[in-house]
């Protein structure tokens, strides 16, 4: 993945933090149990807070890149982070240090791991609970693009659990291609991972909320299917997959869920990002509240797609087509 440097600020990169980054030894405070992922610019390490016996995942993120000074893009991520702090979905960043070589964004441990061990696994989730994911996924990304906020580089592992058996609560972590809309005239020329990029990304076209829905759409069809939707023998062919929207919607990859399965992921993945719908309108399709309403033999009385059974804190109303 790359972040050009040509659109670096002017790109909208945010610069004002409230975290305070310690200076003080990351040691001293926390001891250093083990790895949990790694990227090509961080490594996240789980540690464990010596006063309280509390757990969190220490994001290093290494200052240099490639002889380039990066610090800023490291602030940017706090940045997005902050903004993003009273989005239940997304991971809370606890505090900061910095060392020589790093600045270290202490997060929220999400101890359930990536969903992405859920999409590659021989055991797939039942239906109900790939519905009850992405429901959060589209909370998650509804608030963030409500502060004209998008992530850019959704996949499955940059979804994690709180925990894994039974899975958890999702929360999305990664923002170092999030970026602010609308700051600086059009976004574009920000590469995510090929085989979760929406079309418009490898045309150099604007980049838009609608760029985060595709790759929701990339998410459930991997949860369902257990297979990459545009993955090739090599980046050329996914590449072409993805331009050319080529994607298997037999019956075989789809034989463990219900028809509107389909027709979820067939809204979503759709070359022009104007015919995308919105998180908020994704919110309303049918397949994510059926099994919701499926008889529960210590209840008879009629429940609606609404209710707190469903699990969801959902509460922006879907927006209504006719309001516009
Ligand atoms: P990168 O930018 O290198 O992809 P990420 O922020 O995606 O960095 O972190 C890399 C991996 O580390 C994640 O895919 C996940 O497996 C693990 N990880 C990141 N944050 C957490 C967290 N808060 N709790 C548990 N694991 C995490
Ligand atoms: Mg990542």
């Amino acid at each position: 993945r790359r972040l050009d440097s040509r659109s670096g600020l002017a790109a909208g990169l945010l610069g004002e933090i409230q975290t305070p980054i310690s200076t003080e030894p990351l040691e001293s405070v926390y001891d250093i149990t083990g790895e949990l992922g790694r990227g090509k610019f961080a490594v996240v390490r789980r540690c464990v807070e010596k006063a309280t016996g509390k757990v969190f995942a220490a994001k290093f993120l290494r200052k240099r890149r490639r002889g380039r000074d990066c610090r800023a893009e490291v602030i940017h991520e706090m940045a997005v982070l902050e903004t993003a702090r009273n989005n239940a979905r997304v991971v809370n960043l606890h505090t900061a240090y910095e060392t020589d070589h790093d600045i270290v964004l202490l997060l929220e441990y999400a101890a359930g791991g990536e969903i992405f061990d859920h999409c590659v696994s021989e055991e797939l989730l039942p239906e109900a609970q790939i519905t009850r994911l992405i429901r959060q996924t589209l909370e998650g990304v509804h608030h963030l693009h409500q502060s004209n906020l998008v992530h850019l580089d959704l996949k499955p592992q940059n979804i994690l659990l709180t925990s894994l058996s039974p899975p958890g609560d999702i929360k999305i972590v990664d923002f170092g291609l999030a970026r602010r809309l609308g700051v600086v005239g059009e976004l574009r020329e920000i590469l995510g991972t090929p085989e979760y990029v929406a079309p418009e990304i490898l045309n150099y076209e604007p980049i838009t909320t609608a760029t985060d829905l595709w790759s929701v759409g990339v998410i459930a069809y991997m949860l369902v299917t257990g297979e990459s939707p545009f993955a090739g023998d090599d980046k050329q062919e996914t590449y072409l997959n993805v331009s050319q929207v080529n994607v298997d919607y037999s019956r075989e990859a789809f034989s463990r869920v219900s028809e509107l399965a389909v027709d979820f992921v067939r809204k979503l993945l759709v070359k022009t990002p104007e015919d995308r719908p919105s998180a908020a309108e994704c919110m309303s399709h049918p397949w994510l509240w059926q099994l919701c309403l499926s008889p529960d033999p210590a209840t008879t009385r009629p429940r609606t797609v609404r209710e707190r059974s469903c699990g969801t804190k959902w509460t922006a109303p879907p927006e209504d087509p006719e309001d516009k």
